[in-house]
C-alpha cells in the first residue's frame, strides 16, 4: 500500500476539539482558545480503538481536567528555560551542551506538555535562527553537542535539517534530536529523511535520537517498522519519557515500556518525574510516589534496561538525578546536583 506522504497527513490532522470530539463520538466541550489541539489522524484512529481512558486517549485528547489545579499550583515555564533562554531558539544551561529549537510547532499537542504554555501555533522554522546558532557556537567553543528541540525539529523539511546539520558540522562533535514524531506522525521517517540521518551519521561523531514514548501501547507495527529504519541509518538511539499519572504510573507499565524500548535497541535514557505545568496537574504525581515506582522498577529490568530518573527543576538548574541513594542512605533528604537540600524535593 501506498504510504501516506507526511505533509498531507500534517495538513489533515484534527486541528479543533470540535473536529476530534466528533470522531470519537465524545459530548463535551473544551476551550481550545486556551490550550490548543492538534492530532493526527492515523493517531487518532488508534486512540479510538484503544478507547477511553486508555493511556493513548489520556496523553492526546484533552480533557476539563486540564484547567483543575493548573490554575493555583501550576507553573508557565516549569523548568526555568527563561533563565537560559539567549533568544533565537537557542537555550544554554549546561556549559558543554546547548539546545536549539529550529521551530516551535509539533505534530501533536501532547495534554500534558511541559512546554503548554510556550509553544506558539505558528509555522516559524528557522528564519535567521541558524546564522545566529552558528556566531554563538564560533564564540562558545566549549558547546560539544547541540540538541535539537521544539515544537519537534522533524517538524523541519529535510532541506532545513540538512542546513542545520551542514551549519553544525566541523563545529561539534555531538548532535542529537528530540523527537515524539516517530510514534505519532511515523511516515514523517521518509526515504530522504533516511538518506539524510545516514549522511548526518557519518558526518557527526555520534548523531543520536531520543525518541519520546511513555507507554508500550504508542508501538504499533508502523511506528516499530519506522525506528527499525532509524536505527539502520547508523544513529544512536535513546528513549526519553515522562512519568505520567494515569498513563504509565505502575511499575508493569514502566517494565513493559523499558522492555519495549530495549526490544528495539533503543537505550534507556530519561525517565522524567512530571514537570509541574499550568494545565497539566492532572498528570503530575508527589516525587515520593515516583520515587517508590523507580525503585520497584530497579527490581523488575535488568540494569541496561534502566532508565535515569531525573526532575527538572523550576529555578533553571537542569535535570537532577530525582532517586539518590546516597541521600536515602544518609537521613533521606534528596541533595541538588550543588550539595544543597531543594525545596523541590520537600
Ligand atoms: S511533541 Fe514534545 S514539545 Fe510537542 S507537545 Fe508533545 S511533549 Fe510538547
Amino acid at each position: 500500500m501506498l504510504e501516506a506522504n507526511w505533509r498531507d497527513s500534517f495538513r489533515d490532522a484534527f486541528k479543533s476539539s470540535r473536529e476530534l470530539f466528533h470522531f470519537l463520538d465524545l459530548q463535551e466541550k473544551f476551550n481550545d482558545s486556551s490550550y490548543p489541539v492538534f492530532v493526527p489522524k492515523r493517531l487518532a484512529v488508534n486512540i479510538k480503538t484503544q478507547g477511553k481512558d486508555s493511556p493513548l486517549w489520556r496523553q492526546f485528547v484533552p480533557s476539563n481536567e486540564e484547567f483543575s489545579e493548573s490554575e493555583v499550583s501550576g507553573l508557565y515555564d516549569p523548568i526555568g528555560d527563561e533563565i537560559h533562554s539567549k533568544d533565537n531558539g537557542i537555550i544554554h544551561r549546561y556549559k558543554n551542551r546547548l539546545l536549539f529549537s529550529p521551530t516551535t510547532v509539533c505534530p501533536v499537542n501532547c495534554r500534558y506538555c511541559f512546554r503548554k504554555n510556550e509553544l506558539a501555533q505558528s509555522d516559524e522554522v528557522l528564519k535567521g535562527k541558524l546564522s545566529a546558532l552558528v556566531t554563538y557556537l564560533d564564540s562558545h567553543p566549549e558547546v560539544q553537542e547541540v540538541i535539537l528541540t521544539g515544537g519537534d525539529p522533524l517538524i523541519a523539511s529535510n532541506k532545513k535539517l540538512k542546513e542545520i546539520f551542514q551549519a553544525l558540522e566541523g563545529r561539534v562533535p555531538f548532535v542529537r534530536i528530540h523527537t515524539r514524531t516517530p510514534m505519532v506522525l511515523p511516515e514523517r521517517i521518509d526515504e530522504g529523511l533516511l538518506e539524510l540521518f545516514r549522511w548526518t551519521s557519518q558526518s557527526f561523531t555520534i548523531f543520536s535520537i531520543a525518541i519520546h514514548a511513555n507507554h508500550k501501547d504508542e508501538f504499533d507495527k508502523f511506528v516499530t517498522d519506522k525506528i527499525k529504519m532509524l536505527k539502520q541509518t547508523g544513529a544512536q538511539l535513546l528513549s526519553q519519557s515522562v512519568l505520567l499519572k494515569g498513563v504509565n504510573d505502575s511499575v508493569k507499565d514502566l517494565t513493559d515500556l523499558y522492555l519495549r524500548f530495549a526490544s528495539l535497541d533503543i537505550r534507556p535514557y530519561y525517565l522524567h518525574h512530571p514537570d509541574r505545568v499550568k494545565g497539566a496537574m492532572n498528570f503530575y504525581i508527589p516525587l515520593e510516589v515516583g520515587r517508590a515506582i523507580y525503585m520497584k522498577l530497579r527490581d523488575e529490568l535488568p540494569g541496561w534496561a534502566i532508565p535515569h530518573y531525573i526532575i527538572d527543576p523550576e529555578n533553571g538548574q537542569g535535570k537532577t538525578l530525582a532517586y539518590n541513594p546516597e541521600s536515602i542512605k544518609f537521613g533521606g533528604q534528596l541533595l541538588d546536583r550543588f550539595g544543597q537540600t531543594s525545596e523541590i524535593f520537600r
